[in-house]
């Protein structure tokens, strides 16, 4: 294992020019003899999630913003790729962060069965059957961060990072660099705006990373708005939805400013989401169905409702049951059971094979989400999880920034098809093996 070194600005700046007489001046501070040159000083790549961004919102952008059309042709590397399933937060970011599908990585959704038979979210590095990027990363020597919006992927994913920044977790310097996260007490007032807010707050405490710390790092960034304004006003062309993806898009652009600052040449940006965003206006109230079942079984049914997607941890004359109501249920595309080979063969195409999955499992058409009350459709505007829809599915990947085609990552863009392979993108970035 080998220990990059932070450096001064100044000595940064004098090898990204290029001043090769440096050599001696530089293996005089440290022993790592190797990073004196410009090439072998590691790049800062950023990975950024637009959580809940589908891949069609930012054709909807102006060209000229940052993450426009014309932007995003303008020498960077752009295109669409899959989310997994389920097509929501934690399996997204799991995937994306340990390069494997959640049957690899034991991210299997929303929430899993505890040994108790109570349900738990994922929300705790131990949970993580794969090493993350941050653990590859730190064992290289890079820094490592996860700044999040959302406290569950944080949590989750901040196992091998050395600095975890959230509204719940804020370190004194960041205090003092951009002050205290939005007051939680103004989130309802103004719903859309708030988010915005603690995004742009995010994004201010990694900056004020990149001032503090010159050393080449790896950092993990979550940014909420686009999700929580998707399921609330629906996806863009939604008024709140595309002012939030617009703010982000400018967000992003201030912070390519500061990777510039404080490390010119020698950063990459990659932007991703962890799932998309398809309208919705009617709900499925699958509790009446399985209360039902209850009812007339006596069983406890543990469920979780994700959206697109329902879980059932049902079995046998409970499981087939429910299968035959769910799958009669006006909106409810697909009933996924687990005992016949059409199942086991549909659970391998969608890489879901885990003990943590469950045995049944229905998945939404497009237009309906499961929803524990009517009342909740007057505002829910927008949902995901499905398996099929591409408003779920499709998110975007951008790759920005001078170290953008190293290594081989443009070859490794080129065939991605997947958010799994961003880990081997950011690997090849980094120069890791
Ligand atoms: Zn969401």
């Amino acid at each position: 294992m080998r220990r990059l070194r932070a450096l001064p600005l100044f000595l940064t700046a004098l090898i990204v020019l290029g001043q090769a007489a440096l050599g001696p001046v530089l293996s005089a501070p440290a022993a790592a003899q190797d990073f004196a040159s410009p090439t072998q000083l590691g790049p800062t790549v950023v990975v950024i999630v637009l959580d809940g961004c589908p891949a069609g919102s930012m054709d909807l952008l102006p060209d000229e913003a940052f993450l426009g059309g014309g932007r995003r042709a303008d020498g960077c590397l752009a295109k669409a790729v899959r989310a997994v399933f389920p097509s929501s937060t934690a399996a997204g970011h799991a995937a994306i962060f340990t390069g494997r599908y959640p049957e690899e990585n034991g991210v299997t959704g929303k929430e899993y069965l505890r040994a108790d038979e109570s349900l738990g979210r994922f929300n705790s590095p131990n949970l993580l059957e794969r090493p993350t990027l941050f653990e590859a990363a730190r064992d290289a020597g890079f820094g490592t961060a996860m700044m999040s919006a959302k406290k569950n992927v944080r949590l989750m994913l901040s196992g091998a990072a050395d600095v975890s920044v959230g509204a719940e977790e804020v370190p004194d310097w960041v205090l003092e660099a951009v002050g205290p996260p939005p007051d939680e007490s103004g989130q309802y007032d103004d719903y859309a705006g708030w988010h915005v807010k603690l995004d742009l707050w995010v994004l201010a405490a990694v900056q004020a990373y990149l001032e503090k710390d010159y050393s080449p790092a790896v950092i993990g960034v979550n940014l909420g708005s686009p999700d929580k304004c998707g399921h609330r006003f629906g996806p863009a062309p939604s008024e709140e939805t595309a002012a939030a993806i617009a703010a982000m898009s400018r967000g992003l652009e201030d912070l390519a400013a500061k990777l510039d600052a404080t490390r010119a040449g020698n950063w990459c940006m990659i932007v991703t989401a962890d799932h998309g965003m398809t309208r919705v206006d009617k709900g499925i109230t699958a509790l009446d169905l399985i209360d039902e079942v209850v009812e007339s079984t006596g069983t406890e049914i543990p469920v979780t409702l994700d959206g697109g997607v329902l879980y059932v941890w049902a079995e046998g004359e409970a499981a087939s049951e429910l299968a035959k109501a769910l799958a009669d249920a006006e909106g409810v595309a697909e009933v996924i059971g687990q005992d016949s080979p059409e199942a086991q063969a549909r659970r391998a195409e969608l890489h879901t094979r885990h003990p943590r999955t469950p045995p049944l499992i229905a998945v939404t058409a497009s237009g309906y989400m499961f929803i524990e009350s009517p009342l909740f459709m007057d505002y829910t505007r927008g949902s995901h999880g499905t398996a099929d829809l591409d408003t779920d599915l499709l998110v975007p990947l951008v790759v920005y920034g001078p170290r953008a085609r190293d290594g081989n990552a443009e070859q490794l863009f080129n065939a991605a098809g997947s958010l799994t392979d961003i880990y081997g993108l950011v690997m090849t970035i980094l120069g890791i093996e």
